[in-house]
């Protein structure tokens, strides 16, 4: 297969290497060169793959310094694939300065799809799904996770989060200190591997069943977390509420009420009353 011109955006699996599209394969093959974010790891899945093409480093160290290289090389007439560990590079990964780049100088980027642990989570998560936010990994430190977790205390879609091993129970332990015990999530561990697990239940349940399981602490994990349900009376948008809980963080709740009905446009007798019971 010949391939045009281009920088080739290109999936890889999560973890069962069956997950690789057929395309991906033929992609790989016929590449001129491939940009992986650790090329001793992705020779591994090339020699399974049986292909040989010749592998470039491209990770978060050198990606500023590389791309124009690499940017050159497709100026010529060559065709580039973008590869990282696991999934779809990008997310959560080596390759937006590449991209941005590429585009910036005209050149053809194409994506060559599939699996994305974050998608692959929500699919199997059973929790909504019409409308969800991906945040990556949270913050390392702890005082930074949790201010961040509190920006997101009043979001109201599926809140999907990338976790390691090492931060895994303390990352809950805070989601719980914030959102409340009550909060439903999903635990997906090792996913489309022989350990895979995802486990649904509260926030308290989930804390309360990994801290008891140090073996179920282990691997990779995605966390995603209900969004905060509004109270079936509630007249208040989305919107609204979310910015009236913001600025309620901060103000008294006459304060808030009155700049939250600036900013929305809604009537502050109406949140008001929310802000006051909000406040409760
Ligand atoms: N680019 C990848 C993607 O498309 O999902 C993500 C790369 S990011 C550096 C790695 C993180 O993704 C892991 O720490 C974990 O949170 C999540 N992840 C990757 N593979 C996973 C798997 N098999 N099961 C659960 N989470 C996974």
């Amino acid at each position: 297969m010949a391939l045009e011109a281009g920088l080739y955006i290109v999936a890889t699996p999560i973890g069962n290497l069956a997950d690789i599209t057929s395309r991906a394969v033929d992609t790989l093959g016929a590449a001129d060169l491939i940009a992986a974010e650790d090329t001793r790891h992705s020779k591994k899945l090339l020699q399974h793959l049986g292909i040989n093409t010749r592998l470039v480093a491209l990770h978060e160290h050198n990606e500023r310094t590389a791309s124009a290289g690499l940017i050159e090389t497709i100026l010529q007439g060559k065709s580039i694939a973008l590869v990282s560990d696991a999934g779809t590079p990008l997310l959560s990964d080596p390759g937006y300065y590449l991209v941005r780049s590429a585009r910036e100088a005209g050149v053809r980027v194409i994506p060559v799809p599939g699996v994305s642990a974050a998608i692959c989570a929500l699919s199997a998560a059973g929790l909504p799904t019409d409308r969800f936010v991906f945040e990556g990994f949270l913050p390392a430190r702890q005082t930074a996770r949790r201010h961040r977790l509190e920006q997101l205390g009043s979001e109201t879609r599926t809140l999907i989060v990338y976790e390691s091993s090492h931060r895994i129970v303390d990352s809950l332990q805070d989601m719980l200190a914030i959102f409340g015990g009550e909060r439903e999530a999903v635990v997906a561990r090792e996913l489309t591997k022989t350990f895979e697990t995802i486990r649904d239940d509260n926030l308290a349940g989930l804390v309360a069943w990994l801290t008891s399981d140090s073996y179920q602490q282990k691997g990779e994990f995605v966390v995603l977390v209900r969004g905060d349900q509004l109270p079936e009376n509630n007249p208040l948008t989305t919107e609204a509420e979310h910015v009236l809980r913001c600025l309620l963080e901060e103000l008294s709740v006459k304060q808030a009420s009155k700049l939250a009905s600036k900013i929305t446009g809604v009537n502050k007798r109406l949140l008001y009353d929310r802000a006051v019971e909000l406040k409760k």
